[in-house]
């Protein structure tokens, strides 16, 4: 069999732990597999360059951050190489511009275009192991890029499709997918399988076990994705097509962030014209809208809430400043301490009163909804920062989630 097998920051936060990766990927190649790794930076690595960016410049160049953020994985493949090496497995270390993983030209969140992987191909049929730099590629002005938070996971499984492997294996430090964050709620439950869609609703929504755009990949390219965790050897989580769940649930599970901000705009005329002239100003800065919730007042006038990514919030509050007269409104406010919490599940489809049973649990701990959403597989809503936890675990027990 041909695996990737991709190991997260914790997994290679030291040199024991590198060993500890060494010898589980010595394994593998043991039994016969032909054998491809992804690694993360060492943990906390790429806080601190982001964070040595920001203290520089706030508005930094997007290419020089790439330039400093993608080292943290030059670093493990170099490590991760030695310590093979050192127990006998022919290893050899890859930045992404030497594979090389070819990417457009977003800088700091950009999207993979193509892998070469003949020359990989080549060198695992003869038992070397390529230890491949997660998190990065080479864009079109031939220089460093990298793939936003979390995107080892992809440069995984893109080089898994690449590859034609046929499995991509995420290590992490948790044993799976979980109903929700086991580190939140220590009830929650391992999942055995789940289905990409879900996966993909639940990544998105915050829950970071995957990276978003990992999950969105390995459905589009069929490349079988497991979770497992790189200290103890216990079955993972499987991602699949959700035919192949033969038990289904009625929710796959809740995922919480607290990385969103609201925006209400008071007093807008209430006439043709002003949503598009508020979310155009958005559009145009690049900031995403995603929660939007406005009130019919009698006067004419009306409020509008919404909210946006909070690293987006500065740009977004000088768009609106910008566009003030366009739009007419009073005044604005900003509230960065808002928890945007999400129940997920393919069950939905079929079944009615999930959001009812959200609201009334949330209702019942006295919190208060600021804004509600909907998808066919997902309810969200908008609460105030200090009620996350109580909430997610509430709404955990509520569903009957809870690990018996
Ligand atoms: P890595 O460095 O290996 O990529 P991450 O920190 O990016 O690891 O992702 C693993 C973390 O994801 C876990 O430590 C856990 O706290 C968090 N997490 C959030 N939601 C879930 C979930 N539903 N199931 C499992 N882990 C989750
Ligand atoms: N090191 C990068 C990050 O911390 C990429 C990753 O870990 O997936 O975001
Ligand atoms: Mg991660």
């Amino acid at each position: 069999m041909r695996i990737v097998m991709k190991f997260g920051g914790t997994s290679v936060a030291d040199l024991r732990r590198i060993r500890n990766v060494a010898s589980r990927v010595r394994r593998e190649v043991a039994a016969g597999n032909e054998v491809a790794v992804v690694v993360s930076a060492m943990a906390g690595v790429t806080n601190q360059l982001v964070a040595w960016c920001q203290e520089l410049s706030p508005l930094h160049d997007a290419r020089e951050y790439d330039t400093v953020v993608a080292t943290g994985e030059q670093v493990s493949t170099g490590l991760l190489a030695i310590a093979l090496q050192e127990i006998g497995v022919d290893a050899r270390s890859w930045a992404g511009w030497q594979v090389p993983v070819a990417t457009d030209g977003a800088h700091g969140k950009a999207r993979i275009q193509a892998i070469e992987g003949a020359e990989l191909i080549r060198r695992m049929a003869r038992g070397e192991v390529p230890v491949v730099a997660g998190f990065q590629g080479i864009g079109p002005d031939r220089r460093i890029t990298t793939l936003g938070r979390g995107g080892s996971d992809t440069s995984a499984v893109a080089l898994a499709a690449a590859l034609k492997a046929d499995r991509c294996d995420i290590y992490t430090d948790v044993d799976g997918v979980y109903t929700t964050d086991p580190r939140i709620v220590p009830r929650a439950r391992k999942l055995e399988r789940i289905a990409y869609e879900e996966m993909l609703e639940l990544a998105s929504v915050g829950a970071k076990v995957l990276q978003t755009r990992s999950v969105e990949l390995a459905m589009k390219e069929h490349v079988r994705v497991q979770v497992l965790s790189s200290f103890e050897d216990v079955p993972g989580t499987l991602v699949v097509d959700e035919d192949e769940i033969v038990e289904k649930e009625l929710l796959a599970g809740i995922a919480f962030s607290r990385d969103e901000a609201k925006i209400t705009i008071r007093r807008v005329p209430d006439r043709p014209g002003i949503a598009a002239a508020v979310f155009g100003a958005m559009a145009a800065e690049n900031v995403n809208v995603d929660m939007i919730v406005q009130n019919i007042s009698a006067e004419g006038t009306t409020d509008m809430t919404f909210t946006v990514g909070k690293a987006d919030l500065p740009r977004a509050k000088a768009a609106l400043a910008a566009a003030r007269e366009r739009i007419g409104y009073a005044e604005i406010a900003a509230d960065g301490d808002v928890a945007k919490i999400s129940v997920v599940g393919v069950g939905m489809r079929s079944h009615a009163g999930v959001a009812s049973t959200m609201f009334r649990t949330l209702a019942e701990k006295g919190i208060n909804i600021q804004a509600i959403t909907t998808s066919e597989i997902k309810v969200s809503v908008l609460i105030g920062a200090e009620y996350a936890e109580l909430a997610v675990r509430a709404l955990h027990t509520a569903y009957g989630l809870d690990a018996g």
